[in-house]
């Protein structure tokens, strides 16, 4: 079986999200691509409050209900405490039955990849496959016929070595939960960034503000 497994902290999920594990399914003939949502993602913890694991996982659960193949997955909230892909890789492996994993993460993690704890555990056992991700201040997707970017898409190749890796172009849209909380925050509306469902759990649970 083909699983794709992306990654997040999800604190909300948004479009940004969802059209990446789509093109990825469709691209790379994924039969599932599961979102694992975060427990407590290791980088994040210290750093600001997140907003409680099962309120996360119940907005990524709205959000994929009616798209097909991708669903919402609680290993890391069911294992509890700092969230390790390692160890979610593993489960994988213990739930499914030669699973083909491919690992989606966004240019940024991408980046950040040399930093993640164990990865000599699941280095081998997966195909790393890199989505667009475009800067925040980036206004359009041109960048990505941009030879800096591909430049920069060279270097990023260079330090992916020792991974299976590959690249998967995706529509641009620079927008994160990050942002979608200061928009909160300011009054602005989620509108078309975010499920309506989602939307809906944001602000019963005036969460962001
Ligand atoms: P935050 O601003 O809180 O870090 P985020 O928008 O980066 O939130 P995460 O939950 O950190 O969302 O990201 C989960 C995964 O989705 C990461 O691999 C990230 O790179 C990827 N991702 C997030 N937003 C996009 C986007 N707009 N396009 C492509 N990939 C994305
Ligand atoms: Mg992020």
């Amino acid at each position: 079986m083909r699983i794709g497994i992306l990654g997040g902290t999800f604190d909300p999920i948004h479009i940004g999200h969802l059209i990446a594990a789509i093109n990825a399914r469709d691209e790379l003939n994924l039969e599932k691509v599961l979102l694992v949502v975060a427990n407590q993602p290791w980088q994040k913890v210290t750093v600001r409050q997140i907003t409680p694991s099962e309120i996360r996982f119940a907005m990524v659960k709205e959000a994929v209900q009616s798209l097909q193949g991708l669903e919402a997955c609680d290993l890391e909230i069911a294992r509890g405490g700092l969230s390790y892909t390692a160890d979610t890789i593993a489960g994988i492996k213990r739930t499914y039955s030669e699973p083909e994993i491919y690992l989606l993460v966004g240019t940024d993690v991408a980046k950040e990849l040399s930093t993640w704890e164990r990865v000599e555990e699941f280095r081998n056992d997966v195909h790393l496959v890199v989505v667009s991700r475009p800067t925040e201040d980036a206004q359009d997707s041109d960048q990505f016929m941009d030879p800096i970017r591909s430049l920069e898409e060279d270097e990023l190749a260079s330090s992916l070595l020792g991974w299976k890796a590959s690249f998967l172009t995706v529509p641009a849209l620079a927008i994160s939960s990050s942002h979608l909380r200061h928009r909160v925050k300011a009054n602005k509306s989620l509108d078309f960034l975010v499920p309506q469902s989602v939307i809906d759990i944001i602000y019963s649970n005036k969460l962001y503000c």
